[in-house]
């Protein structure tokens, strides 16, 4: 899945987070990107609006406008309310500090704000999945691309953007642990390896499978489904398989091997 951040300047980089997440949940991190991205595109619009009428527009109304919003909109409850508010205040600052929204000093400042509104998230999703789940099964950064790699067919970013991507993720797998110690969920790391060239329904490998970055559909029995949600359900049942599994009490937030052993699928 791909959770976005508002405009160019995303809040929550394009991180693909092939985690095991339920439809709901999914849907929720979907929420969150579109929610932060619609109040900052729609801010200064509504700023420009007021002073055209003449009346004066800040944080501070905007701020009542966000709560009378939610009323109309339920949707705007979904995301966690300090992460909006914080949207609202880094633009409020941008008006403020530079009078202009185009001031390349005041993106730098919403840039380094960015960074803490991803803990904000990191931290508020972490819960959400921890107290909720028993198991959370994500993805070996370091299994993930030997597949690619072999036989070159994936596309991939380029290496910087990896590297950025992949802070990104291990702060998400800290948070995790850390919301895991509170609810007692088990974090497990998978081997990623071949997760996105496997049938989830019948098992077959092949890397014709992957039709593109999001589509698969397996050559051996025509099974189709989103390519990451595919293999983010091999990954989940990877976790399942593993032993200790049941018995939760053992070997909390341990680290896991294979999925090949695991599953028996890998070639
Ligand atoms: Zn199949």
């Amino acid at each position: 899945m791909f959770v976005r951040g508002r405009g160019g300047d995303s809040t929550l980089s394009g991180r693909r987070y092939r985690l095991e997440l339920t439809a709901e949940q999914e849907a929720l991190c979907h929420d969150f990107g579109d929610i932060c991205r619609a109040i900052w595109n729609t801010g200064p619009e509504q700023r420009r609006e007021y002073r055209r009428r003449g009346v004066w527009m800040d944080y501070v109304p905007q701020t009542a406008e966000l709560a009378e919003a939610k009323l109309d909109h339920p949707w705007l409850k979904t995301a966690p309310a300090q992460v909006l508010q914080q949207t609202l205040r880094d633009l409020d600052r941008a008006c403020r500090e530079h009078g202009t929204f185009k001031t390349v000093a005041a993106l730098g400042r919403i840039a380094g704000r960015a960074a803490d509104r991803r803990t904000d998230f990191c931290a508020y999703t972490a819960n959400r999945i921890t107290a909720r789940n028993a198991l959370v099964v994500l993805e070996d950064l370091r299994t993930r691309n030997m597949t690619a790699s072999a036989s070159g067919s994936l596309d991939q970013p380029g290496r910087n953007v990896r590297a950025i991507l992949d802070k990104g993720w291990h702060k998400f797998e800290r948070a995790l642990r850390n919301a895991a110690r509170h609810t007692g969920s088990q974090i497990l790391l998978v081997n990623a390896a071949y997760t996105s060239q496997t049938c989830n329904r019948c098992g077959h490998v092949d890397a014709k499978s992957r039709k593109s970055q999001a589509a698969f559909e397996c050559t051996a029995c025509g099974h189709r489904d989103h390519a990451d949600v595919n293999a983010a359900k091999n990954q989940r049942d990877a976790g399942l398989a593993f032993p200790a599994c049941g018995d939760l009490g053992t070997s909390r937030s341990a680290k896991q091997e294979p999925i090949s052993r695991a599953t028996g699928r890998n070639p």
